[in-house]
Order: structure tokens, then C-alpha cells, then sequence
């Protein structure tokens, strides 16, 4: 009985291996297709899958190198690579990660989420560039890329040579395209994630691929280099856009680097979806060679993203304190990685009208690692055009456009802009027991309108508000008062003026350290403190002279806000010393930031003369900031150097 179940077990398992395999196939070859048409139904990480498993069961099916041959229709002609452009062994485990590096130095790149390319350079002109294809044989796109800006037409000098890299499309270039396309009589693409395959594969609008960007990530054909960091400042220097590369020498330098790269993925601006490790020594490249499918030096990761699928049930446009009119999505409950997901932000206007998105879609969602819930895709579309709003959801003044965003510029008299400026102003002097829902009330009773209203109150007007007792009615009265004497960074803070949170009223106050000096600062004043650009010190001047009556009124109401701590104790190791950080510290960078301040230090963000010391661990690195320190002959220490000297 026992014997005759197993084999026919056996039995079955073969056939549905069989089966799996025929299945499998069709799938990975009908996803690819779609892919290549721009209009993908599943996600990457779902389309990964199916091909690690045909991988798994049939190694060698001809579907899994079947790329160049989709492509039939394109007219591209076909051209080889020598040597072959093999695709990357991949891991989603940072253990495995960290494993394969120990004992190596290795670099870190974005991992760009686009479609791999490689341009030819004869006598350092750009002339052929090619596909990935299918590593082997790809298509001749040369006329495409000859409209996209980063791929450099000549570079000074002679060589024949060959730069790797990665075409892709950003987020508010695709809204462009996307309305291009549209107004050409095109299909609208779908997602910027698929669209550089579909323009490169279509015979006509080349003049398309300008909205499309490119990254380098490998030069080969030159002799000389060492590591892959001399490559990454070759290709820098001669202008090409670079995915982020940073040497990495520990496991900590890893993880670190992996929490910059899942930030980036937040922001979304560059379609990112992981990281690319390589062993900088490049004799090591050579010696560890390639398999048949991916060369040994080299391994990219990704989380591993779970994904769902929902249908918007309607779209909430909701007005900022600083009057962006932002949408977020209603959907229909999902559970998701564990939690179940009612809404999701869209972003802005543009993501709205770039996607088209609209009440009934149904549309996919992603969630890796600890990322956020994100859109990722809209799976089936309901017709008609996406609604934007035309007047502001608070207070109905007629909204206008400024780049991606849709603004309210009531901003006077706007009330959600209104409680969420009084909002940002609790959150920012931390004033406790004053819930959104409170101010809520109080701003629908009249008793507060502006942020120096607060400072007004009587223990009896609270006692007016909604569920409020007599001892929360003077408990929320004490905590209210407290915060008259907040420390000055954090009543600059709580102005809510764009562009500046507390850490750079915190440096600047260093610098200007009274409210007066500060007020009085000009923009050419701010942008010469180190770490402040041009623009950004523009914003805060003009932040401080439209805030320069709420400043007058929260003093007229007692509002005395306290300077940093004059250091009477006499004089400290560090003082009068700016310091400048690069690179990965055995510590947060905020735990050895805190430290310099308290040690009387300052800190700027990059080299100049001003600058006292340059902390690195790298002391051999030939970044730019460490070359410009050592022209301007500023002191190279390391972390360990710098702990030495704070006692
Ligand atoms: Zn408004």
C-alpha cells in the first residue's frame, strides 16, 4: 500500500513537472512580450519568480534567453557583445548578502530599473549603441540614444571603448512623455518602469527617448584601472551620470549603505529598485571569472516585495500648510505584508494625470522591507480622463499649477493651511495633550485662528472645548505656557518655513546666534555657511521676512524663546573647529555629529577653505571631497583620531 502511494506519487510529480514546465514557459515568454509592448500585467518581482522556477526545473529552456527574438518588429538591426552582457546572480537575504562579501571591499551602486545598454565609443566618439538583448546579440539603437542628453556624444582625448549602463525613465519625465504620446495619437504607457523598452522597440518617434536618462556603471576596453572605484571617478569625471557608487568595507558599511538606497526607493525620483555589490579589486574579477550565466565578482540585491491588488473606491485631494494639494487614493481594505491597507498616497497631481488615475481602477500595490505601501501599477483601468481639482478642497480659491503640484495660494486665510501650520507649530515646540482633534475644536469654536492664539487661551476657554475637565483644562494650559520659552531652534522650527527643519535653523543659529542676527542675515550671508546652497538660502530669507509678523506677534504675546547654551565652563576641546564627515563611521553619523557640537566643534557638508578636518575612515579613498582636502591642505583624521581628541 505504502510503496504502491509513492510511486504513484512519483508518477505524478513527473507529469506535473511536465506540465509546470510547459506552463512556465508560456508564461515567462507571453509576460516577456508584454513587457517589451510596454504594457506588463504583473510586477518584476512576480515575473522573477516564474523565471526562477522554469530556471529551476529546465536550466537550459531556450524561453529563458529568448529576448532578442521578441523583439522582431522593432526593424533594430541585430548587433553581438563582446564579451557577453550576462545578467546578475541576485539575492534578497542581506545575510547571503554580507556572506558573499566578507573579507572584500566592495562598491555599491543603485540598482537602476531600467533597460541595460552599452554605447561604443571609437576614438572616444560615441558611434553604436546596443542592447542588452539577450547578453549575446543585441539591437542597434543608436539613432534612439542619440536624442537622450547623458549618453556624451565626444569625450576629450582618443580611445576605443565601451560604457555599460542602465536607460531609464524618472518619475516627472514620464508624466511628459506620457502626454507626448498621447497628443501623437500613441497608446498612454502604463508605468515609467516599462516604457524604455517600449520606445526603443517601436520604429518610428525616436525622438522620444529624450526624456530618458542614462547611468553609467562599467567602462571596459581600457587598461589600468584597479578597482572599480577608479572606473566609477573615469566615468564621473567625464560627465556621465553615475548610480551612487560607494566603497564599502564592512558588513555595517552594507547595511548602511542598503538604508540610503531604501530611502531613495521612498523618494522615487530615480526608478531604483535595489543594490549592485562588486568586488572593488579587479584582480579578483579575473580571477573568479563567470559562470554561464553571471560572472562570480558581481551580485545585485532587492527586497523581497510583497504585492496586492485592490480597486480605488475614491480620491481625497487633501490641502498642506504650505498649500500643496496632495491625492490619496481610497481603496477598497488588502491585507498586505501583514497589514491591512486602506489608503495610499498618489504622490501628487502629476502622478495622478501621468497613471490616470480614477475612482474604479484596479490597481497594484508593492510593499518591501519596511518601505511604505507604494502604487505600483494600475492592473485594469476604467475609461474616461483623470479629475483633478480646480478649486481647493478648504477653502475653494482656484488652484494653480507649479511643476507636479497643484497649489493653494490663499495662504493667509486658507484654513487647512491654517491648522496645519498651528499643527506644525504643536508638533515642532511639542506642546503635549493638544491632539489634532482638539485644535479641531478649538478652531471651529473661534478661540484660536493663528499660532499666537495659543498663547491667549485661559484656563476657562479650555474649559469650554469638548470633554474637558477642569484638571486636563489646566494641565493642557501648563503645557501650552511651557513652550513660551522653547529653545530657539525649535520656535524657528515651528514658523513651518519650506526648506528648513531644525537642524538648519540648529547650524545656522551657530553662525547668527541671536533672532536678531539671524533676521538681519542676507541671503549671501546664509549661502556662505557651509552645506547651504544658493537656493536654499534664498527660501530662508524670504521664509523669515514673510513670517517677520507672526516672529513680532509671538513675542508681543510673551513667547521668549531660548538660545543655545553660551558654554561658560570655559574652553572645550574643539572649538573654533569646522569639521567635515565623508564616508561610512563605525557609529550613526548623528551620534559623532552630536559629539563634535559638544565638544564645541562645527560641521559643514563640504570641503573649502574654512574647513578645519576631514573625518574619514576611508584615509585612502580618492574621493573628491578627500582630494580637495588635501589641496587645500585641510587635516585628514580618522574617526578613531577624532575620538582621541574629544577627551
Ligand atoms: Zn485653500
Amino acid at each position: 500500500m505504502r510503496v504502491s502511494s509513492i510511486k504513484s506519487n512519483q508518477f505524478s510529480e513527473k507529469t506535473y513537472n511536465a506540465d509546470r514546465v510547459g506552463w512556465l514557459a508560456g508564461e515567462v515568454m507571453r509576460h516577456k512580450r508584454l513587457y517589451y509592448s510596454g504594457k506588463p500585467e504583473i510586477a518584476d518581482i512576480d515575473y522573477d519568480r516564474l523565471e526562477d522556477e522554469l530556471r529551476n526545473f529546465a536550466p537550459n529552456h531556450p524561453v529563458l534567453s529568448a529576448v532578442g527574438a521578441i523583439n522582431i518588429e522593432s526593424g533594430n538591426a541585430k548587433v553581438t557583445h563582446d564579451p557577453a552582457m550576462l545578467s546578475l546572480d541576485k539575492t534578497y537575504d542581506v545575510k547571503d548578502l554580507q556572506k558573499w562579501a566578507t573579507g572584500h571591499e566592495v562598491m555599491g551602486t543603485l540598482k537602476v530599473d531600467g533597460t541595460s545598454m552599452s554605447l561604443i565609443y571609437k576614438n572616444s566618439r560615441f558611434t553604436l549603441a546596443k542592447t542588452r538583448g539577450n547578453g549575446r546579440e543585441g539591437e542597434d539603437v543608436t539613432a534612439k540614444l542619440k536624442w537622450v542628453s547623458d549618453a556624451i556624444p565626444e569625450l576629450n582625448g582618443t580611445g576605443d571603448f565601451e560604457v555599460r549602463g542602465e536607460l531609464y525613465c524618472g518619475e516627472s519625465s514620464f508624466v511628459k512623455l506620457a502626454d507626448e504620446m498621447e497628443s501623437l495619437g500613441l497608446e498612454r504607457p502604463s508605468s515609467p518602469r516599462n516604457i524604455v523598452a517600449g520606445i526603443l522597440g517601436r520604429k518610428v518617434h525616436g525622438e522620444l527617448a529624450r526624456y530618458f536618462n542614462f547611468f553609467a556603471f562599467d567602462v571596459i576596453g581600457l587598461n589600468g584601472f584597479k578597482t572599480e572605484m577608479e572606473k566609477t571617478h573615469w566615468l564621473a569625471e567625464r560627465g556621465f551620470r553615475m548610480p551612487e557608487p560607494r566603497l564599502l568595507k564592512t558588513s555595517t558599511d552594507i547595511e548602511q549603505y542598503l538604508a540610503h538606497v531604501r530611502q531613495l526607493i521612498e523618494e522615487d525620483e530615480v526608478g531604483c529598485d535595489g543594490a549592485v555589490f562588486s568586488y572593488n579589486d579587479l584582480s579578483l574579477h579575473e580571477e573568479m571569472g563567470v559562470t554561464a550565466h553571471h560572472p562570480r565578482f558581481k551580485i545585485s540585491f532587492k527586497w523581497q516585495g510583497e504585492t496586492a491588488r485592490s480597486k480605488i473606491a475614491r480620491i481625497d485631494w487633501a490641502t498642506s500648510r504650505l498649500g500643496i494639494v496632495t491625492p490619496v487614493a481610497v481603496i477598497e481594505p488588502v491585507e498586505l505584508s501583514g497589514a491591512t491597507i486602506t489608503n495610499i498616497t498618489l504622490h501628487n497631481a502629476a502622478h495622478v494625470r501621468g497613471y490616470n488615475l480614477k475612482p474604479g481602477d484596479f490597481i497594484e500595490l508593492v510593499r518591501s522591507g519596511e518601505v511604505i505601501p507604494k502604487f505600483l501599477s494600475v492592473v485594469t483601468a476604467t475609461p474616461g480622463r483623470a479629475d483633478l481639482p480646480e478649486t481647493c478642497p478648504s477653502c475653494g480659491s482656484t488652484l494653480v499649477a507649479d511643476d507636479v503640484r497643484i497649489k493653494c495660494l490663499n495662504h493667509t486665510a486658507c484654513p487647512a493651511q491654517q491648522s496645519g501650520a498651528i499643527l506644525n507649530w504643536i508638533k515642532a515646540v511639542s506642546i503635549d495633550d493638544l491632539s489634532d482633534k482638539r485644535l479641531q475644536s478649538m478652531m471651529d469654536m473661534k478661540l484660536v485662528s493663528t499660532i499666537p492664539d495659543l498663547y491667549t487661551l485661559s484656563v476657562d476657554d479650555l474649559l469650554t472645548l469638548p470633554s474637558t475637565k477642569e484638571k486636563m483644562a489646566q494641565k493642557l494650559f501648563e503645557n501650552i505656557q511651557r513652550t513660551k520659552s522653547a529653545p530657539m531652534a525649535m520656535f524657528l522650527n515651528g514658523l513651518g518655513i519650506e526648506g528648513a527643519g531644525q537642524t538648519t535653523w540648529e547650524k545656522l543659529l551657530e553662525v547668527f546666534p541671536t533672532l536678531e542676527r539671524l533676521r538681519a542675515a542676507a541671503k549671501d550671508d546664509i549661502a556662505a555657511v557651509d552645506g547651504f546652497a544658493e537656493r536654499s538660502a534664498g527660501q530662508i530669507v524670504d521664509g523669515l521676512k514673510r513670517s517677520g509678523h507672526l516672529i513680532d506677534k509671538l513675542l508681543g504675546v510673551g513667547v521668549t524663546p531660548v538660545l543655545p547654551d553660551t558654554h561658560s565652563d570655559g574652553p572645550r576641546p574643539l572649538d573654533g573647529m569646522i569639521f567635515v564627515i565623508t564616508g561610512a563611521l563605525s557609529r550613526p553619523r548623528k551620534e559623532v555629529e552630536d559629539s563634535i557640537k559638544r565638544a564645541g566643534g562645527r560641521l559643514g557638508s563640504s570641503v573649502s577653505k574654512t574647513t578645519s578636518v576631514l573625518v574619514t575612515n576611508e584615509t585612502d579613498s580618492t574621493s573628491s571631497k578627500m582630494v580637495k582636502a588635501k589641496s587645500l591642505g585641510v587635516e585628514i583624521w580618522s574617526e578613531e583620531t577624532l575620538m582621541g581628541r574629544m577627551i
